[in-house]
């Protein structure tokens, strides 16, 4: 008693009990498994009998309540073996402190029931409790057992509390059916001994198709009819479920056996069809409450079994071959339930339509052709009473020809349902492995095996889909709730759950991913590539409109041409080779290089190569990792480079991105990169043997003057520079600056851009010339800074200021022509355009590295930078900003190779955007996690980041580089009242500037 008001706790009680009934028995009692046995099911299941009256008590509009003697579990929880929601009112001993017979118990629930005491009956199997009941002036019943307690209490209540046929109900008022006129068809029917009154229920399940049981004489029917009303198109076909199990009976499938068809509507209203009435169990709870842990798995092989046998059934012999198309069922499914669950939309409902559109991207690729039941679940299968023989297979609505695998996903999803979901109980908070109920997995694979098949990859598609139908049912249910024709009850809530099933259904979408995502890796061919698609002629061009678009019809050309590979994994595997290969030598070689290399370029030799570059060039053309940049495009026969796509060698040069010394090393930096390949397209034989190879061998280097001081050279139409022809040979005249690799020793070729024609049409004025370094009349000025850096070779060979002077270069030292230059640089800014992009990438990715290596080891008020949100929110962001330019690259560079450059400019021109300021705020982000330190290295690989950041953003990189210098120097280079920028100053830099100031002072 103590125990069960909660006055002591299961240990002291079993050891309290322990001691006594040792006492007593004088002997000693182990008390084990006393406890599990109490609270197992053996013992505290409840009577279906009894569960059975309640329902019955209830639907008289009469209250029921349990008075439980019962204890805490060690978990915390009062042990109650019931169903709660069968009582109006629980009253536990141990959450009240009192048990019966004590009165108080008794009273408390009267109370609560708000009933008086002879209005109640109180039963119970022990005397005590009882005789404490009576005393109150309750009616009691003692149980000795449950049938013969339930007729007594028949008794007195003075109504029926068995149901003579399982899950019916009296009919619903709005599903009436005329009787007369059905008592007359069964009678000509079952003949004339068909007599006497016409007993008519309504079966509780039975959605979608009303279904009835009929009891006439001796015969025992079931009908089942359209439901009334306007029907969705397709839907509700009785006519064909007659003929399904009429065919299946005679495969030896389990199904009831049908009698007539009557298509008469004049009967009963509409089209039915009768069966027998076949007695057995239906499992509407698919824990099975009640079994043991093997029945419950008996039930589950059975149902598996069954649905094998229904998808074996000889379509010939059965004389199905036309009951449905053969071959593309679940395309076709998704159109017609796409179609249903318009029909009946009321709302948006955005799960559905991603669905609509995700799910005939990804239908499966192979699928048979079975008969299919297309409701497939526990409750659509009647059982024997005892074992787990399955009798019949009921409801076969949607039954047609088609994948069997949409049966068997179908018949899983009870398994992603929780229990309480209104329509169908569900199993995903249930722990099944302690139920004996195998999981979906297991469910399936049990299938597969008895089918004799390999279990399907895209199983998660058939979860999707069979999610998907099941929304738009709810959906269905809903409208017809809407109307008044539904014929449940429950078909308001019932639709209201369209959305929670079709988000169910794209958790499985997303599962399953994305096949234009997973089918990226280069070993497959390119199946949806972006290109440009004809406009027609009369449509205007729309500024800003995208050019390019996903398209399925990708020609053959485009297919062979290269695939956007996201990720080095992706790559084909020479390219993955070539890859791999490049890191380790960044790793053996390259990385370790850096802190001698940085010292060169700061010593007093910083304008003669470093013989460690040279040695390293010499390393990296001997394992083949050398002119890698050249695409396939302009070298399609691999004649001068490695013949990479612009994706591949994104992936690769950004391996290069991570070291400012590393595209020197395997000759593939700027500005070499974009002369070779200029003279690979343009250059004539002479030309290119002359310029090209000693380019290519990484003897010499080059540079290409563009930019003139007194123009605005962003417009190259501007460009004032003058090459005349004079006397046979072509004289030029002007004042070049930023001229990046003309100051190196090495440069032996220049890329003049001048004018030919200044009266020629704006973009045919200008043309390329092929100048010799050792021209006479070529002045260089001075070496220009970035914020006082130089860039000395090893990185960009230095940028000079550079005057031509009555320089005199042969005639055929013109690329392509005259007044060519425009279409030149075309070509010659292709690839070279983004190249510094790529490179950004792995810039980006090293600052990152550095950033993390030291947050993680530098602590700051206790702990280590790494555990402040703050820091890890910068990781966070500058992650995630890497990752979106790298897929900008990627695709910029992936539209070069399957559509040119042209085309390919508009992602260019964005990708020169995004990377470099990205580069900057991923860069400044590392420079933060660092600014107390000594540690010059990190700081100088920061710096010098700068200066390759400075060719496509000098702007922003100017910013860093004047950071970089006050962390390294303390001089900060242009005080804040004084500077005319100050507004573009960013705060971070002001801060620091007054920092130092205060540190000064
Ligand atoms: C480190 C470094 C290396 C370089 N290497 C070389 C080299 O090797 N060879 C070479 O020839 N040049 C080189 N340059 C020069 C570079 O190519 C030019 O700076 C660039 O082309 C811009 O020309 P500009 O300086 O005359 O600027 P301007 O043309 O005067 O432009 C000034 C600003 O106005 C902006 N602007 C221009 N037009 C528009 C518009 N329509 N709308 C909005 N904004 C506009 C520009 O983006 C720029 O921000 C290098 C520059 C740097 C910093």
């Amino acid at each position: 008693m103590k125990f069960m008001r909660a006055e002591i706790t299961t240990e002291d009680f079993l050891q309290e009990f322990g001691r006594l009934c040792s006492e007593i028995s004088k002997t000693s009692v182990p008390l084990d498994s006393f406890f599990s046995l109490l609270t197992s099911e053996r013992v505290a299941k409840p009577f279906p009998v009894m569960t059975e009256a309640i329902t019955q008590i209830r639907a008289k509009g009469l209250q029921t309540a349990v008075l439980s003697n019962n204890f805490y579990l060690p978990n915390g929880k009062s042990f109650l073996p019931l169903d709660r929601k069968q009582f109006d009112v629980v009253v536990e001993s141990c959450l009240e402190g009192v048990c019966k017979p004590d009165a108080r118990m008794y009273k408390l629930c009267l109370e609560r029931l708000g009933r008086q005491p002879s209005e109640s009956i109180f039963l119970d199997d022990l005397g005590p409790n009882l005789k404490a009941a009576a005393s109150l002036g309750i009616h009691t019943i003692k149980v000795h057992d449950p049938e013969t307690a339930v007729k007594e209490l028949e008794t007195l209540l003075g109504f029926p509390l068995r149901m003579a046929v399982p899950n019916t109900r009296p009919v619903r008022k709005t599903m009436e059916i005329p009787k007369d006129s059905l008592e007359k068809h069964l009678k000509g029917l079952l003949g004339t001994q068909a007599t006497g009154p016409l007993e008519l229920l309504q079966f509780d399940h039975g959605q979608s198709n009303p279904t009835y049981y009929i009891r006439l004489a001796k015969h025992q029917l079931v009908l089942r009819k359209k439901p009334p009303g306007t029907l969705l198109p397709s839907a509700h076909a009785v006519e064909r479920e007659f003929r399904i199990m009429k065919a299946l009976a005679n495969a030896g499938v389990p199904v009831p056996k049908v009698l007539d068809l009557c298509e008469d509507s004049r009967v009963i209203g509409t089209p039915f069809y009768l069966m027998e009435y076949c007695p057995g169990l239906i499992y509407k709870d698919p824990s099975l409450p009640g079994l043991e842990p093997s029945q419950r798995r008996a039930i589950y092989t059975a149902m598996n079994r069954v649905l094998c046998k229904i998808h074996s059934v000889d379509l010939k012999a059965a004389g199905l071959e036309d009951y449905g198309k053969h071959g593309d069922y679940v395309a076709r499914q998704v159109q017609t339930w796409i179609k249903q669950y318009r029909a009946s939309e009321t709302s948006t409902i955005p799960p559905m339509e991603r669905l609509i559109k995700w799910l005939p991207l990804h239908l499966p690729r192979q699928q048979q052709t079975t008969v299919v039941h297309g409701d497939f679940r526990l409750d659509n299968v009647l059982f024997h009473p005892e074992t787990a023989e399955v009798l019949a297979v009921l409801d076969w609505e949607l039954s047609t020809l088609g994948d069997p695998l949409a049966d068997v996903a179908h018949s899983c999803l009870a398994h992603y349902l929780p229990s309480s979901f209104p329509v169908q109980p569900g199993l995903s908070d249930s722990d099944l492995s302690e139920l004996g109920i195998p999981t979906a997995e297991e469910y399936f694979r049990m299938y597969c095996l008895h089918m004799g098949i390999r279990p399907t990859e895209n199983w998660n598609f058939y979860m999707a889909f069979s999610f998907f139908r099941i929304a738009t049912i709810l959906q269905g249910v809903y409208k017809r709730s809407l109307t008044g024709h539904a014929s449940s009850a429950t078909g308001e809530q019932t639709g209201k759950l369209t959305e929670f099933t079709s988000n169910l259904a794209w958790d499985f979408a997303v599962k399953e991913g994305f096949r234009v995502f997973k089918e990226m890796p280069a070993t497959k061919p390119l199946t949806r590539s972006h290109h440009t698609r004809a406009r027609p002629q009369s449509l205007p061009r729309t500024p800003g409109m995208r050019s390019y678009v996903t398209s399925t019809d990708s020609s053959p050309a485009h297919v062979s041409k290269g695939a956007l590979v996201f990720s080095p994994e992706g790559l084909s595997p020479p390219v993955r080779e070539l890859y791999q290969r490049l890191k380790q030598f960044m790793e053996r070689h390259v990385y370790p290089a850096e802190p001698e290399l940085q010292h060169h370029q700061t010593s007093a030799e910083k304008w003669t190569p470093s013989p460690l570059v040279e040695d390293l060039k010499e390393k990296a053309k001997a394992e083949g990792l050398w002119n890698l940049f050249l695409p396939v495009e302009t070298d399609p026969e691999k004649k001068y480079g490695a013949g990479l796509t612009n994706v591949e060698y994104a992936h690769l040069c950004e391996v290069m991105g991570t070291s400012l010394y590393a595209p020197e090393i395997f000759n593939c930096s700027a500005p070499d990169t974009g002369n070779m390949e200029l003279l690979v397209r343009y250059g004539t034989e002479e030309q290119k043997a002359r310029w090209l190879i000693p380019l290519l061998e990484g003897k010499a280097r080059s540079c290409f003057a563009m930019t003139e001081p007194q123009v605005a050279s962003s417009d190259a139409t501007n460009i004032e520079s003058s090459i005349q022809e004079e006397d046979g040979v072509y004289v030029i005249n002007g004042h070049k600056w930023w001229i990046s690799g003309i100051l190196d020793p090495r440069c032996q070729l220049c890329v003049f851009m001048g004018k030919t024609d200044p009266h020629a049409p704006r973009h045919q004025q200008q043309s390329m010339l092929l100048v010799p370094m050792d021209t006479p009349g070529i002045k260089i000025i001075r070496p220009l800074t970035v914020y006082g850096l130089e860039d000395a070779p090893g990185l960009s060979g230095g940028h000079g200021e550079v005057l031509f002077e009555q320089v005199c270069v042969p005639k055929e030292n013109m690329v392509l022509g005259p007044g060519r230059g425009f279409e030149i640089a075309q070509g010659r800014l292709g690839p070279g355009r983004i190249h510094h992009c790529m490179r950004l990438i792995g810039y980006s990715e090293r600052a990152l590295a550095l950033m993390k290596a030291r947050v993680k080891s530098r602590m700051a008020f206790g702990k280590p930078l790494v555990e402040q949100g703050t820091v890890q929110a910068d990781i966070a962001q500058s992650r995630v900003e890497i990752e979106q330019a790298q897929l900008l690259v990627l695709k910029a560079a992936h539209v070069m190779d399957v559509a040119g450059n042209k085309p390919a400019a508009l992602g260019i021109a964005m990708i020169k955007m995004v990377a470099p300021s990205m580069a900057c705020r991923v860069t400044d982000r590392a420079v933060q996690v660092s600014t107390d330190d000594g540690s010059l290295i990190r700081l100088n690989h920061l710096q010098q980041m700068q200066n390759s950041l400075s060719f496509s953003c000098p702007t922003s990189c100017k910013l860093i580089a004047a950071l970089c210098r006050t962390l390294t120097t303390g001089d900060f280079p242009f005080p804040p009242q004084k500077n005319p920028m100050r507004g573009s100053i960013p705060t971070f830099i002001l801060n620091m500037w007054k920092q130092k100031q205060r540190k000064v002072k």
